[in-house]
């Protein structure tokens, strides 16, 4: 970090995940100044998810994105299929949604973190600092003045009239300010996976159930993204089985003669599921957002779309206040109140899920017959659109607000 990088900002971000750097993206192109913390060295990780669903598609449109997300490498799925023992449904059809993109788009999230890292770098008031770690906050009183930065060269104070958190659902800054997290509770933990892919498959979403488990199957081209999902806590009981028996569970779900391609246990890994929310998202001077705000279930893949949301919703209500400095508690809680509706309507369809088909279903270790609503379903193709619509697009889908004014430094390119 050098002592450019340490001058105060006028806004702070801990967190260049996609809610992070979504924000610092629309508030640097309305001309605030902002910094964006990133503890790790580049956006390369562990899968994610990778799923940018219509609704963030819309939003990189509306700030002149999409065609350069078009252009790096991705899938389109264009329909969420499932296979219930011998029956194969289709139970979402995303391409009658009222939007530019009828599909999801596949992309590995470092690739789309770097799209959102290079639009923003164009900007001379936007400040992105790589291996800066926001350990704590700074306060004078009640009012949250900035973040302690650890660096390679020490803990520095960053001082800005704004703090937001967007560090993920560990969140550090959460746990300084003491805000409390309402845990809703999950019945289920997921394991994660590839399998190979014949290039000729049929690029969808695909749920594969059977003998009481679920296998969800992403198409990914040359690939297929695996969650295994599992009821909680049994995913050391399933690995002490071996690797042949997992292997042979895999295989039997796909309904292919080997999964030899899975080559250690090593390579299955385990995201613990967790739903949760802040009670409050906000004190004086400080904002979280995205998984920091609310931990959601990976139930309809929606956890990126809803940080992206927040961050447009973010940048709509505070970009002008930050831009006279001026940002009050009340702007804070319009944040919250725009955004609590999304977030709670989202958790409680994925409560039902996961509570309530499958939670039961796992436990039964039996094949289901296919519901009627979803035999109707196949009869009125149309209904298909109903989920699509919640998935692709979810609950109160937010649009670009702030303006992208010439003071705001170099125009990107095109
Ligand atoms: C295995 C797995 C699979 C998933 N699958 C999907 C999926 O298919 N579709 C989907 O939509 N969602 C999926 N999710 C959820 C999705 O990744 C998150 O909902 C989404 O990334 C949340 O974005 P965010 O910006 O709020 O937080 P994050 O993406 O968690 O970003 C937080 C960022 O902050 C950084 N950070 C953390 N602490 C600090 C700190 N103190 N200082 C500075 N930087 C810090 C982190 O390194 C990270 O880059 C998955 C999650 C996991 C773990």
């Amino acid at each position: 970090m050098s002592t450019s990088d340490t001058r105060s900002p006028t806004c702070v971000i801990a967190g260049a995940g996609p809610a992070g750097l979504m924000a610092g993206l629309l508030l640097a192109r309305s001309g605030v100044d902002v910094t964006v913390l990133e503890k790790h060295q580049d956006f390369l990780r562990d899968f994610r998810g990778d799923t940018i669903h219509p609704s963030t598609l819309e939003v990189l449109a509306e700030v002149g994105l999409l065609e350069r997300f078009l252009a790096r490498p991705h899938q389109q799925l264009q329909y969420a299929e499932g296979q219930v023992g011998s029956h194969r449904v289709r139970m979402a059809d995303f391409t009658h949604l009222p939007t530019r993109c009828k599909f999801i788009g596949m992309m590995p999230q470092w690739e789309f973190l770097n799209l959102l890292a290079e639009e923003a770098a164009q900007y001379a008031n936007f400040h992105l600092l790589m291996q800066a770690e926001a350990i704590g906050l700074l306060t004078d009183g009640q009012q949250t003045v900035g973040v302690t930065v650890r660096t390679s060269s020490g803990n520095i104070p960053l001082r800005a009239h704004l703090t937001i958190g967007a560090d993920g659902r560990h969140s550090q800054l959460r746990a300084a300010a003491g805000l409390q997290l309402k845990d809703l509770g999950a019945p289920i933990d997921v394991l994660w996976f590839k399998l190979a892919c014949d290039a000729a498959q049929h690029p969808a979403a695909l749920g594969r159930i059977q003998d009481g488990q679920v296998l969800v199957m992403l198409y990914r081209g040359d690939y297929w993204q695996c969650a295994l999902v599992i009821l909680k806590g049994m995913a050391d009981r399933i690995k002490a089985e071996g690797l042949e028996a997992f292997r042979a569970r895999v295989a039997r779900l796909a309904d292919r003669d080997s999964a030899q391609e899975i080559r250690t246990l090593d390579e299955v890994k385990l995201l613990t599921v967790t739903v949760a929310r802040l009670e409050r998202w906000y004190r004086p001077g400080l904002l979280f957002i995205g998984d920091a705000a609310h931990a959601m279930s990976p139930i309809g893949g929606v956890g990126i779309n809803l940080a992206i949301q927040d961050a447009v919703a973010t940048a709509n209500a505070l970009a002008r206040p930050l831009l006279r400095t001026s940002v009050m508690i009340g702007d804070l809680r319009r944040v919250q109140q725009r955004r609590a509706f999304p977030t709670r309507a989202t958790q409680a369809l994925q409560l039902i899920i996961q509570n309530n088909v499958l939670d039961p279903l796992l436990r039964s270790q039996a094949t289901p017959f296919v519901p009627a609503i979803v035999r109707l379903m196949q009869r009125v193709p149309w209904l298909q659109r109903l989920p699509a619509r919640v998935i692709g697009l979810g609950f109160r889908p937010e649009h670009v607000r702030t303006p992208a004014l010439p003071t705001a430094g170099v125009p990107p390119q095109s």
